[in-house]
């Protein structure tokens, strides 16, 4: 499947080919922003969105984002919507996009053009992590064009058994807490594949399990999705952060 990236997030959600074969992605389409927004914001801009930290907009705030080298204003600050996971000392932000997230579970890939020609991308690898460079979030090279998203043959094998759940402080309108895409591929009545990525959590949509055959899961025929301990099934390093973000959140304060 590809898609165009000047298609509309509107019309992408609610074409029916795509919505019968990639439902979990719809379902994130549409749970994203507001129906007038989705009716104009496409699919290179929603890849491309900046990060909703509170402070990278605020500019009396010190942002190593908005300005390389002027500090971090949200690292003991009002921290609860930051990163949990692939964050750095010099940015905290969260990659807010829901439709990235089960792009990334299927193995999304981005087409690029730029002046030195074409290139493919996986999706998983185009969002940056901050590390020192915040300003950067993505790939992209000056000149560079994103012309498409495609998704895999194989990520129809998993569109029966896929969903996107979005957690939020309000039901519509809003940009997620926390959101989780999880997939399973099923052959003769058993899970011959199960992935879960995340969205909020990271400056990427960050993929938590991706598990074929001998998976703990599969011994189940149709189990309760659960990430599992984060060291025995997250294929990406993380450095979980215990100062910020749901850390307080979850004690209410
Ligand atoms: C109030 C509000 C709430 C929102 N809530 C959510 C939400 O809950 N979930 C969610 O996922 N999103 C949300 N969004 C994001 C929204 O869905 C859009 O994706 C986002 O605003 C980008 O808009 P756009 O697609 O029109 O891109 P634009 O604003 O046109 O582009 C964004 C950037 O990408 C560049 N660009 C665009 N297309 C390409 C391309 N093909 N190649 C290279 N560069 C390109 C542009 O030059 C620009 O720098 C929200 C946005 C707003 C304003
Ligand atoms: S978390 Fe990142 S975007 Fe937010 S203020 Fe710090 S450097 Fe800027």
């Amino acid at each position: 499947m590809r898609i165009g990236s000047r298609v509309r997030n509107a019309d992408l959600a609610h074409d029916p080919a795509f919505a019968r074969r990639f439902p979990a992605v719809a379902e994130a389409l549409l749970s994203g922003a507001s129906a007038q927004l989705r009716n104009a914001a496409t699919v290179g801009g929603n890849l491309l969105q900046r990060t909703r930290c509170a402070y990278f907009y605020d500019i009396a705030s010190a942002c190593n984002k908005r300005q390389p080298g002027a500090g971090c204003e949200a690292r003991g600050g009002d921290t609860r919507l930051h990163a949990v996971l692939g964050w750095s000392e010099s940015c905290i932000a969260t990659n807010p996009s829901d439709f990235c997230v089960p792009l990334v579970a299927f193995d999304a890939v981005v087409e690029i053009v730029g002046p030195n020609g074409q290139r493919d991308v996986l999706l998983e690898s185009f969002h940056r992590l901050p590390g020192d460079t915040p300003e950067r979030d993505s790939l992209l090279e000056p000149g560079e064009l994103i012309v498409a998203v495609r998704l895999p043959a194989e990520a129809a094998a998993f569109s029966a058994h896929a969903r996107y759940l979005k957690v939020r402080e309000r039901t519509s309108y809003a940009f997620a807490v926390v959101s989780a895409a999880a997939a399973l591929r099923i052959e003769s009545g058993k899970i011959a594949e199960a992935r879960i990525a995340l969205g909020d959590v990271a400056m990427k949509a960050w993929r938590a399990l991706r598990r074929r055959r001998r998976c703990w899961l599969a011994r189940r025929p149709m189990p309760r999705l659960s990430a599992g301990p984060r060291r025995r099934h997250s294929p990406m390093p993380g450095r979980p952060a215990t100062t910020n973000s749901r850390s307080s959140w979850r004690d209410g304060s």
